[in-house]
């Protein structure tokens, strides 16, 4: 058996055990000192900026572009039922309050080898578990959604609770999506086509893959019964890709169709009043970099040329 001695890095005490990060990918990441928050190599954005190009050239032709920030507000996340189904995932933001005297004693407890994060008060900002979050609001504040619907395209820096040192699971990551509000037929046509598109994506990169039905880990027992209706329901199909093995492989797309969740949160309707359906295709940024890496190696320059011609690299 191979036992990797531990690590110790420079910055601090944390002590970092490479083998569950793959060897090819190891070289592309610098540890942060807290697990799956990693600095990335310029090879490996080069790839990711890449894959955000191919994407684009799949945008639908009538897709509103959108980028949002790697906060949204509190409240938003707490209206869509987020602390229902994934509480263990979110990342809030807190912050020192008060005035200078106030916020000057709480940050001397640090120096007196105190704890100075006692203090925190809960902001009104979260961190986006996921890039579609913010669109729908946007949406429904328009008022009536024309009956052509909408399809936009967005993208945020995600944050999840999963701390993991194997390669597929970041808590800091990147999500581009592509979102259909409309009709559940409008939804289903969006969807379907998709799953193709994708799978011509994944071919032209060199991906192994396959699409399974999926759910999202929703929490506890009453998450568990959720997870399997989703199933049953065939709401979520995953591209999933063999990078850390071929027994579990790693989403790095989603499909979904939410069905009426976020219309009936956020009131989205039509002209007749009917409570709109959404669905959205997901693409994990750096899931998909780290698939390309494990699957075609650390040097870019000896990917297969179909593969550079693919990404432009
Ligand atoms: P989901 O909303 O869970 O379907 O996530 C959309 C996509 O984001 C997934 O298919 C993954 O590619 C990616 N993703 C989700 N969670 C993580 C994570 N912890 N680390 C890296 N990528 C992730
Ligand atoms: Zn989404």
């Amino acid at each position: 058996m191979n036992i990797a001695t531990p690590i110790a890095h420079g910055c601090c005490d944390h002590r970092f055990e490479p083998e569950l990060l793959h060897p090819t990918v190891s070289k592309l990441f610098m540890p942060s000192g807290v697990d799956g928050v990693y600095g990335r190599s310029g090879a490996y954005e080069s790839v990711v900026e890449a894959l955000a190009a191919l994407i684009s050239r799949h945008r639908p032709e009538a897709a509103e572009v959108f980028r949002f920030a790697p906060v949204m507000p509190r409240a938003s996340l707490e209206k869509q039922g987020y602390l229902k189904s994934f509480p263990n995932l979110i990342g809030a933001v807190s912050t020192l309050v008060g005035s200078d005297r106030e916020i000057a004693r709480s940050a001397a407890k640090h120096e007196d080898g105190g704890d100075w994060t006692e203090d925190l008060r809960p902001s009104d900002l979260v961190l986006a578990p996921a890039a579609c979050y913010p669109i729908y609001p946007i949406a429904a504040e328009r008022g009536t959604v024309p009956d052509e619907g909408y399809v936009f395209d967005v993208a945020a820096d995600c944050f999840r609770h999963e701390p993991s040192r194997h390669v597929d699971r970041f808590q800091s990551f990147r999500m581009r999506e592509y979102v259909r509000i409309g009709t559940p037929a409008q939804i289903q046509a969006f969807r379907e086509p998709w799953v193709e598109r994708a799978k011509g994506i994944a071919d032209v990169i060199g991906l192994t893959y396959t699409v399974e039905v999926a759910n999202d880990p929703f929490f506890g027992r009453v998450g568990a019964l959720m997870a399997n209706q989703q199933r049953e329901d065939a709401l979520k199909f995953e591209l999933v890709v063999p990078v850390r093995s071929a027994e579990s492989p790693t989403a790095c797309m989603s499909f979904n169709y939410h069905k009426e969740h976020f219309g009936e949160v956020w009131g989205l309707h039509n002209e007749a009043g009917d409570v709109l359906h959404t669905g959205c295709v997901a693409f994990g940024m750096d899931r998909l970099a780290v698939a390309l890496f494990v699957t075609h190696g650390a040097e870019i320059a000896a990917w297969p040329a179909s593969v550079r011609a693919a990404l432009n690299l």
